[in-house]
């Protein structure tokens, strides 16, 4: 597969944007937007600029990752235009459902209203120039999805699975989706979350709570990059409601392995 070439469209379309990344999932709750706001830190961390875009508007993570919930975006002309500037924190660009409307309602929107929320994300915020652009997207494969794939021009996608057979199953199907004809969109590789936990207690042990190295078999199977491992860890989980990401923890083993995933989709 190759990189999606520069059409016409991608072009116009976020000219000032250099690389714009996909972070997908089958299922809900494999850790998806956790990966999805830890790579966005650990891709800014030598200095590039890097914006995150919570298109995940039934599910919205960012306020809370993010320790911004009921903060709302400024507004700025440009050009006698009214754009939404996106929330800066910790470095990042975010823009999210979120901020914009009470997270109750957006939840009942139905679909032809979520993608047109997708479309303003994309034509109403300025974003101005960026080296990466992070989108976490909605779980599944769905409307939404193509909506996001034809307006946005994507560069490629990472696929966040559990080990567990019901997840992978799910993440079979998005890389199906991101390789049909009129996506095309290059599947960057597989990162495996959850794969395992080890007590504090016994440092050595490995517990396969979800099954044993299931989305690195996948990714052999699918001949797609496998993109590393993240374990079971207390410090993700509470990062993630404090509005703290773990990539700004002291916790060096899994900021290690957000780095190297991250040096992989550069
Ligand atoms: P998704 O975006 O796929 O729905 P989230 O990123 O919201 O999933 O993660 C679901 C929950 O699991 C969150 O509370 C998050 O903090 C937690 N979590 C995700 N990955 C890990 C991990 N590797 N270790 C511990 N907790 C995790």
């Amino acid at each position: 597969q190759a990189e999606q070439p520069e059409t016409a469209q991608a072009r116009k379309i976020l000219p000032q944007v250099k690389k714009i990344i996909a972070v997908f999932s089958g299922k809900g709750g494999v850790g998806k937007s956790t990966v999805a706001a830890n790579l966005a830190i650990a891709l800014s961390e030598n200095g590039a600029k890097v914006g995150l875009m919570d298109a995940d508007i039934y599910g919205p993570s960012v306020p809370i990752m993010f320790g911004v919930r009921g903060e709302r975006p400024m507004m700025k002309d440009v050009n006698g235009k009214g754009m939404i500037v996106p929330l800066e924190k910790y470095g990042i660009s975010l823009m999210s459902i979120g901020l914009l409307v009470d997270e109750k309602n957006a939840v009942v929107w139905r679909g032809p209203m979520a993608s047109s929320a997708i479309k303003q994300f994309i034509s109403d915020v300025e974003w101005g120039e960026l080296d990466y652009l992070v989108i976490d997207m909605p779980p599944g494969t769905g409307d939404i999805h193509l909506t996001l794939m034809q307006t946005v021009p994507v560069n490629g996608a990472v696929i966040v699975s559990t080990p567990q057979d019901v997840a992978l199953a799910d993440a079979k199907k998005g890389i199906a989706m991101f390789g049909q004809a009129q996506l095309n969109v290059k599947v960057l590789g597989l990162v495996e979350n959850m794969s395992y936990f080890t007590p504090p207690e016994l440092p050595d042990n490995k517990y396969y709570i979800f099954g044993k190295e299931g989305g690195k078999n996948l990714a052999e199977e699918y001949e797609i990059p496998f993109l590393g491992q993240i374990p079971i860890v207390q410090n993700i989980r509470e990062g993630g409601d404090a509005g703290k990401p773990v990539m700004l923890s002291n916790d060096e083993i899994v900021k290690t392995a957000f780095r190297e995933f991250a040096d992989k989709v550069k």
